[in-house]
């Protein structure tokens, strides 16, 4: 009940905030994002709840405890796969219609769903590098991001990066709860599609910032 009512104050607070349109193209965005976690957790069998969102925060979604890397990297990776994919179909009917609503869902969901899948251990990306069991790959990306925020002139993915690296080093890395591991084709196979869709996201995100 207290979460229901926290989840409509968060959306009514954005509205208020970024007025109609914009308010309303965040909160689709957001609800693509967390909706592709959730078909995937139900796919699962996770028993997953509808996205609830928090205040000034974002939204989450709960399900059951999982019991593999596997699922724990397909679960992570499927919001911003979904979110991501919403980004960039918005972005591309946005120029055919020129449509400002579109861009803005376009930028959002870009923006969100890039910064979310860096290796940091609060975001999506840092469960999925969890999933991976890496730790040199993910200190690789999040040096690249800040490279690539000093070339882009783009200060947010310095500072997105710098968070990541000292987040690294502050929190321990032990796991929780024993994961079963996954194959290691598996491991290859996810973490392509991983550094293949950051790629994706990272073109699509330096496009629309050129046209916004
Ligand atoms: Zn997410």
């Amino acid at each position: 009940m207290i979460a229901k009512i926290l989840s409509l104050l968060a959306k009514y607070i954005w509205i208020k905030k970024l007025g109609i349109l914009n308010g309303l193209a965040l909160i689709i965005s957001i609800y693509a994002h967390e909706y592709g976690h959730y078909f995937k957790a139900k796919e699962l069998n996770y028993k997953p709840q509808t996205p609830r969102f928090v205040p000034f925060l974002g939204a989450y979604v709960k399900h059951e405890p999982l019991n593999s890397k596997k699922h724990l990297f397909e679960i992570a990776f499927a919001g911003p796969l979904f979110g991501g994919i919403v980004g960039i179909v918005s972005f591309y009917l946005s120029l055919i219609f020129n449509s400002d609503f579109l861009h803005q869902i376009a930028l959002f969901s870009l923006i969100m769903n890039l910064s979310n899948l860096a290796p940091i251990s609060i975001l999506d990306g840092g469960r999925i590098a969890q999933s991976l069991s890496y730790t040199i790959l993910q200190n690789i990306l999040n040096v690249v991001i800040i490279i690539i925020g000093f070339v882009f002139k783009k200060y947010f993915f310095v500072i997105l990066g710098a968070i990541g690296i000292l987040l690294f080093f502050i929190i321990k890395h032990n796991d929780e709860y024993e994961l079963k591991e996954m194959k290691k084709e598996t491991k290859i196979k996810n973490r392509n599609i991983y550094l293949l869709w950051i790629a994706v996201l990272l073109i699509h995100t330096l496009l629309i910032l050129k046209k916004t």
